[in-house]
C-alpha cells in the first residue's frame, strides 16, 4: 500500500519531491485509515511538496476508500493472487494506471512487470522496441511481451539508468552510448 501511495505521489514530479511528500504524509498521519478519513485539506497540505496536491490528495483518499471503506486499508492479500488478477485489481482503483500497477507488482510483490516511465518510453521508441506512436500506457503490454519475465526488473532499472545518464530527452550523448549499433534513432541520423 505504501508503494501504491508513493507511486501516486510521484505522478508528474521528481523522485525527491514525491519522497518528501510521502515522508510528510507518514508524519502527519499515524495510519492509512487516518489518511482516508481526514479532511481532504489536511491531506492536501501534508503532500504539498509533491505538486498537484489538490488532485493527488482526493485520489489517494478514494483509493484508500475503495480498498477498505471501514477498518485499516491493507493490500497484503494481493501476495497470494496471480499476477494478472493483481494487475486487474489495481488498475480498477480510481486513478491507478498501468505504470502505477506495474510499480506495485515489481517493487512490492516481486512479480514480473515493466513500469513504463518517461525514460523507458523514450528509450523503447528510440531503440525501435515499440513504434513511435505507441502511448506509454499501451507500451506496457508490448514490452512485457518482448522481455523475458526474469529479466524485467533488470530491463526496467537499466532503461531508467540509461535514460537518466546517456539517452537524455534533449541532446542524447550518442558518442558514449553502447547501444548505438542497435538504435533506430542513431541509424536514422547516419
Ligand atoms: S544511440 Fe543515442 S538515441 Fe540511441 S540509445 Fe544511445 S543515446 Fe539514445
Amino acid at each position: 500500500l505504501s508503494e501504491l501511495v508513493e507511486t501516486i505521489l510521484s505522478q508528474h514530479t521528481s523522485d525527491l519531491n514525491s519522497h518528501r511528500a510521502f515522508t510528510a504524509l507518514k508524519e502527519a498521519f499515524s495510519s492509512w485509515s487516518e489518511v482516508r478519513d481526514a479532511p481532504v485539506e489536511a491531506v492536501t497540505k501534508a503532500i504539498h511538496s509533491a505538486g498537484l496536491s489538490n488532485i493527488k490528495a482526493p485520489r489517494i483518499q478514494r483509493v484508500l476508500q475503495e480498498i477498505s471503506p471501514l477498518g485499516e486499508p491493507d493490500l497484503e492479500f494481493l501476495k497470494g493472487m496471480p499476477r494478472e488478477k493483481v494487475r486487474e485489481y489495481l488498475t480498477a482503483l480510481p486513478g491507478v494506471g498501468p505504470k502505477t500497477a506495474a510499480c506495485v507488482l515489481l517493487f512490492s510483490l516481486g512479480m514480473p512487470a515493466i513500469p513504463v516511465d518517461t525514460h523507458v518510453h523514450r528509450l523503447a521508441i528510440r531503440l525501435g522496441l515499440i513504434s513511435p506512436k505507441t502511448p506509454a500506457d499501451a507500451a506496457h503490454d508490448r514490452l512485457e511481451e518482448l522481455v523475458p519475465e526474469k529479466a524485467m526488473y533488470t530491463f526496467h532499472m537499466n532503461m531508467v539508468t540509461h535514460g537518466r545518464h546517456v539517452c537524455h530527452a534533449q541532446r542524447p550523448t550518442h558518442e558514449i552510448c553502447v547501444l548505438r549499433t542497435d538504435c533506430d534513432f542513431w541509424s536514422a541520423l547516419q
